[in-house]
């Protein structure tokens, strides 16, 4: 069981990492942005309090964000299966928080990946980024479908995200410059980090990931 926080700009392929380590180990996959996109879907009003923030590109706020991520790390799966933490903790804030969690449920983090891609790469890949908007399944014009067209996994109408529009990606990369590039330095002083190179293939960057942890595909 690991208890692990997958760290890297918007874009950088966490969450498909994160999911493959899902997989193929079992860790829960918590990922912050999905709950978020959730709650909105939802219209809850957890959502409806993040959706004026997600749309401007801009962090929701650190109370908010440690209530539902303290709330979620409690949940029985999480305990007993260990968890993937993807988009939180997202500011070194939350990160002082997220260690305080942990020492009341008595746990210990086990290590904090890096993805690093170039700036020019990011903003390329998310402006061809399209989404499910009923499963939030991610697809890379790679794949060839495009907004408009049908989910290759169930079907729901593909989408832009609102927030992967030129202007908002990037706010978000220098939001992301800003608070996140110190909890890099934050997981390193603590001797938890790993950076990954995120140029390559998916099976590439798994592969990379795998080496970091220690992990060999097999499990
Ligand atoms: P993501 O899918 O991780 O890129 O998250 C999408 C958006 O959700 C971000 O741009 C933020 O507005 C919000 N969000 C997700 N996680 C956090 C967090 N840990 N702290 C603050 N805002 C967050």
């Amino acid at each position: 069981m690991k208890r692990l926080i997958i760290l890297g700009a918007p874009g950088v392929g966490k969450g498909t990492q994160a999911k493959r380590l899902q997989e193929d180990f079992g860790w829960v996959h918590v990922s912050t942005g999905d709950m978020l996109r959730d709650a909105m879907r939802e219209e809850t009003s957890l959502g409806n309090e993040a959706k004026a923030y997600i749309e401007k590109g801009e962090l929701v706020p650190d109370e908010i964000m440690v209530g539902l991520v303290g709330n979620r790390l409690n949940q029985e799966d999480c305990l007993r299966r260990g968890f993937i933490l993807d988009g939180f903790p997202r500011t070194v804030p939350q990160a002082e928080k997220l260690d305080d969690l942990l020492e009341r449920l008595d746990l210990e983090l086990d290590g904090v990946v890096s993805i690093d891609v170039s700036r020019e790469e990011i903003v390329r890949r998310l402006s061809q980024r399209v989404v499910c908007e009923k499963c939030g399944y991610v697809i890379t014009t790679k794949e060839d479908l495009e907004e408009g067209q049908k989910c290759p996994s169930c079907g729901g109408r593909l989408v832009r995200r609102k927030d992967d529009e030129p202007e908002t990606i990037r706010h978000r990369l220098e939001v992301y410059e800003e608070q996140t590039r110190s909890l890099i330095r934050y997981y390193e002083d603590r001797n938890l980090l790993w950076v990954v190179d995120g140029l390559g293939t998916v099976d590439e960057i798994y592969t990379k990931v795998l080496s970091s942890l220690g992990l060999s595909p097999e499990k």
